[in-house]
């Protein structure tokens, strides 16, 4: 048996750069890893199932594929090894709130039957297949804080010193397609140059960072999804150094000082989690 924590991650920030002919946008994100985490279990068995339980196990939607029965598929595919195998995902993270938590799930699952099925893949021959299950698989498959380009294929490793947040999340779901189609609808804005971010985020020093965070999605969102404006204004108010919708939303992330800091600011949040970065 093999037991990974698929951490959940947040953009500090998102900048989308343009729609390309394939139907993707390339980006520049910097994807922070964060403490929330799925714990997936794999074990051998004769064929290939997934079992999701814990407190979000009901928002995975049943019928369709699970993102890690996804994974299994194309690493089997690709090697000689792929057998059978439970893989058991114990569920904490939101689902369909830009935490990346399917798609942890997924780079999870890789790392854990490329070892039961002695596949013995490289990290690269990993992502290579990652970035077919999903755009923000090899992001999660580096295991901490990167730097992504293109449609999330490029991934170079980024320095970040621990950061604590209030992590708010809202009580309906976003499609990160419907997210990227408002960005077009919407004229495509696209953020500044993250350089100050990179330096402020490599440094730990949350007071300046504050106030850089941005996520190019967001206007678009919020402009669709009032709620989203109005908890990122909440955020502000209850002392955040700064707020940012993650991903592709809808949950909103309150950058705060230190732990004590991210509970006072979630207190006034019902069901928010305070997470820290990198793990
Ligand atoms: P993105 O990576 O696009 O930002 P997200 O974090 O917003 O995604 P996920 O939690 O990954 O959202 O879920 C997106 C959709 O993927 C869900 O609505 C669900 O239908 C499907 N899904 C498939 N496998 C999983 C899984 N293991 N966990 C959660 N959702 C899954």
């Amino acid at each position: 048996m093999i037991r990974i924590e698929a951490h959940a991650k947040v953009n500090v920030f998102l900048r989308v750069l343009r729609a390309r002919e394939d139907g993707y946008h390339d980006l520049a994100s910097l994807v922070l890893p964060i403490s929330l985490a799925d714990i997936v279990t794999v074990q051998p068995a004769r064929e290939l199932r997934v079992d999701v339980r814990g407190r979000r196990a009901e928002d995975v939607p049943p019928g369709g594929l699970n993102l890690a029965l996804i994974a299994a598929l194309a690493l089997a595919e690709a090697s000689t090894g792929g057998m059978g195998a439970t893989i058991e995902i114990e569920k904490s993270i939101p689902v369909a709130a830009g935490l990346g938590g399917g798609s942890a799930d997924a780079a999870a699952t890789l790392v854990a039957l490329n070892e039961l099925w002695e596949c013995a893949l490289d990290a690269g021959a990993l992502a290579d297949i990652g970035a077919r299950v999903g755009s923000d698989l090899p992001a999660l498959l580096a295991g901490g804080p990167v730097l992504v380009g293109g449609r999330g294929e490029r991934v170079e490793p980024a320095k970040v010193e621990r950061l604590w947040w209030a992590v708010v999340t809202l009580d309906f779901p976003t499609r990160s397609p419907d997210a990227y189609r408002w960005w077009d609808e919407d004229g495509g804005n696209t953020g500044p140059s993250p350089w100050s971010i990179l330096d402020a985020a490599e440094r730990g020093d949350a007071e300046t960072l504050g106030p850089l965070l941005y996520n190019d999605l967001e206007r678009s969102v919020v402009r669709r999804h009032p709620e989203v404006g109005e908890a990122l204004q909440a955020l502000t108010q209850a002392g955040a150094l700064g707020a940012v919708m993650s991903g592709s939303g809808p949950t909103v992330l309150g950058l705060a000082r230190d732990e004590a800091h991210a509970n006072e600011i979630a207190d006034g949040f019902e069901g928010s989690i305070v997470a820290h970065g990198p793990p």
